[in-house]
C-alpha cells in the first residue's frame, strides 16, 4: 500500500534500531564489550578493545565522530533521527498507536492523532491503565539497556539482587525509567518541541537542499499568508486550478500536530506521516502527493535532489578521516600502562659504574593476571647504548593482578669504563620497555627516557674524594 509506504519503513527500522540496541550490549569480543564505560571499574571498552581510564584519548574521536555525525545527518536530512530512530519517538508509537490505539481501542484511528482519547467508562480506564503499565514496564527495560552501557549487563543482573549495595545504579536505572515513562504518557511530543535542544540547533544547519517534507504549495496552492495566517476562504473559490482537496488528513495525522501545508517548522519531527496520508489522498485523484520528502530546491526547480554537495562531502570526509584515526589509535593501543619518570637524585657515581633510578609506574590494563618484567631496548637503529646499560634492580619478574598498579623504583647501571665528556654530563636516550613475560607480543610499553653520565670533571672529584 503506497500510502503507508513510509510508516511501514519507520517501523522496519524501529525494529532493527531496538534490535541492535537491545543485544549490542550482550556481544562481546575476547571478553570486551562493543560500548562499555564502565566508572565502578575504571574500564572502556570500544568495538572488543579495552582501555583504561587513563587511556581516554579514545573520547575526544568519538565526541568529534558524534556531533559531526548529527551535523552531516541534520544537513541531508532534517530532523531524520527524531522521526525515525529516537527512542522518545519509538516508545510514543509504541504507545499512543499500537497500545492505546491498536491493542486497547482508546484512539479510534492511527490516522487521527489530534482526537483526544476520552476515559469515560470503567472498561476504558482499566485498558488505560494497563497501557501505561506496559509502557512502564518498557521503558524500564530500556533505562536497563542504557545502563548496560555504563554497568555490563552481568553485572547488573547480580547487583539488582541487592539493590541496597548498589544504591546509585538503581537509582538511576529506576529515575530513567520512570522519568521516560512519564515523558512518552504524559510529556508526549511537547518533549520534542519545547524540551529537546536538537530542535532548537536544527535550523542552522539547514539549507536548501536539505531533504524535508515540503508540501507543493505551486500545485496544492496557498493555504498560509506569509505572516504565518491561515487564508479563511476555501481554495477551490480562490484558486480553482489548486489540488488540495483541504481534507486536513495530513494534519490530523502529525503527531506534533502542525501543518505542513504552512512550510517547515521546528516542530516537524521528520516522521513523514503526513507524506504517507496526503498520498492516500491524492491517490484516489490519480495524483502525486502534495506532501513530499524533498527539498525546497528540488520541488521549485523539479530536479533531483542533491545529495552530493560541498557540505555534505565536507561533513563526510571528517568523519571518515576521524573513523579511520580512530581505528589507527585503536590498534596501536599499548597492552599495559607504563609511566617512567626521573627520581630528585640525577645520578649515583659507584666503583662499577654510574647508576640512575627512575620511578615507574606499572599498570596491568589486561582482563588477568600477568607476570611483568623490564628490559632497555636502543631508541634507534643506529644506537648500542642498550648493551652499555644494565637494569640493577629490579631483578625479578613483578605479578600483577588484573587492573593492579605497581611503582617500581627501577635502577640502571652504565659501565664504568664508559668515556666521560669533559665538558659536562652526557645524555644518552634509551627505552625501557616492560612486557608480560607469557604474552610480550601484545602486552607491552616502551618509554623514552634518558640516561645522565656525569662529566669526567665530576667523576675525577669523586674518586678523589673516595681516595682521601
Ligand atoms: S509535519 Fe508532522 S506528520 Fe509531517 S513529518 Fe512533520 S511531524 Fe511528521
Ligand atoms: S492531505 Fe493533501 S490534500 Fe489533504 S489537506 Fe493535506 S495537502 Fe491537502
Amino acid at each position: 500500500m503506497k500510502e503507508i509506504y513510509y510508516r511501514k519503513k519507520r517501523y522496519l527500522i524501529y525494529v532493527l534500531a531496538a534490535i541492535f540496541f537491545l543485544t549490542m550490549p550482550f556481544i562481546t569480543i575476547n571478553g570486551n564489550h562493543i560500548f562499555l564505560l564502565s566508572f565502578e571499574k575504571g574500564e572502556f571498552h570500544l568495538l572488543g578493545t579495552l582501555f583504561n581510564m587513563q587511556e581516554l584519548y579514545l573520547l575526544p574521536f568519538l565526541l568529534i565522530l558524534l556531533f559531526v555525525g548529527i551535523f552531516f545527518i541534520t544537513t541531508l536530512a532534517g530532523r531524520m533521527w527524531c522521526g525515525w530512530a529516537c527512542p522518545q519517538t519509538i516508545f510514543r508509537v509504541i504507545y499512543r498507536d499500537l497500545l492505546q490505539t491498536k491493542i486497547f481501542g482508546l484512539r479510534k484511528k492511527i490516522a487521527n492523532k489530534q482526537q483526544k482519547m476520552v476515559l469515560d467508562t470503567f472498561t476504558k480506564r482499566i485498558k488505560a491503565t494497563l497501557a501505561f503499565m506496559i509502557i512502564i514496564c518498557l521503558c524500564l527495560m530500556a533505562s536497563a539497556s542504557l545502563m548496560f552501557f555504563f554497568t555490563p549487563p552481568s553485572d547488573f543482573f547480580v547487583y539488582i539482587q541487592n539493590p541496597r549495595e548498589h544504591n546509585i545504579l538503581m537509582f538511576f536505572w529506576l529515575s530513567f525509567g520512570l522519568f521516560f515513562a512519564i515523558d512518552i504518557a504524559f510529556i508526549q511530543e511537547n518533549f520534542c518541541v519545547y524540551i529537546c535542544p536538537y530542535s532548537r540547533v536544527q535550523s542552522v544547519l539547514y539549507d536548501n537542499d536539505t531533504i524535508m517534507p515540503i508540501y507543493n504549495s505551486n500545485r496544492g496552492g496557498t493555504i498560509y499568508t506569509d505572516d504565518g495566517m491561515k487564508i479563511t476562504q476555501k481554495l477551490k473559490w480562490s484558486n480553482p486550478s489548486a489540488e488540495c482537496v483541504e481534507c486536513e488528513q495530513c494534519v490530523k495525522v502529525c503527531p506534533t500536530h502542525i501543518d505542513i501545508r504552512k512550510g517547515m517548522q521546528l516542530e516537524c519531527i521528520n516522521c513523514l506521516e503526513c507524506v504517507d496520508a496526503c498520498t492516500g489522498v491524492m491517490a484516489k485523484y490519480n495524483k502525486p502527493s502534495l506532501v513530499s520528502w524533498s527539498s525546497p530546491t528540488s520541488i521549485n526547480t523539479n530536479n533531483r535532489v542533491r545529495y552530493i554537495r560541498l557540505k555534505t562531502v565536507g561533513y563526510m570526509v571528517v568523519l571518515l578521516a576521524t573513523f579511520i584515526a580512530l581505528l589507527f589509535v585503536r590498534s596501536n593501543k599499548e597492552g599495559m600502562l607504563l609511566n617512567v619518570n626521573t627520581t630528585a637524585e640525577v645520578y649515583k657515581i659507584r666503583p662499577q659504574g654510574v647508576d640512575n633510578t627512575y620511578r615507574v609506574l606499572l599498570n596491568n590494563t589486561d582482563s588477568k593476571a600477568h607476570e611483568f618484567f623490564l628490559k632497555i631496548e636502543n631508541p634507534s637503529v643506529d644506537s648500542d647504548i642498550a648493551s652499555k646499560l644494565e637494569i640493577i634492580t629490579p631483578k625479578k619478574p613483578l605479578k600483577l593482578q588484573a587492573g593492579q598498579k605497581s611503582m617500581q623504583v627501577v635502577t640502571v647501571r652504565m659501565k664504568a669504563n664508559t668515556q666521560a665528556s669533559p665538558k659536562g654530563d652526557t645524555n644518552y636516550p634509551f627505552i625501557i620497555k616492560s612486557y608480560a613475560i607469557d604474552d610480550e607480543e601484545y602486552i607491552f610499553a616502551k618509554r623514552k627516557v634518558n640516561f645522565i653520565y656525569p662529566s669526567k670533571q665530576i667523576i675525577d672529584q669523586h674518586l678523589q674524594k673516595s681516595k682521601n
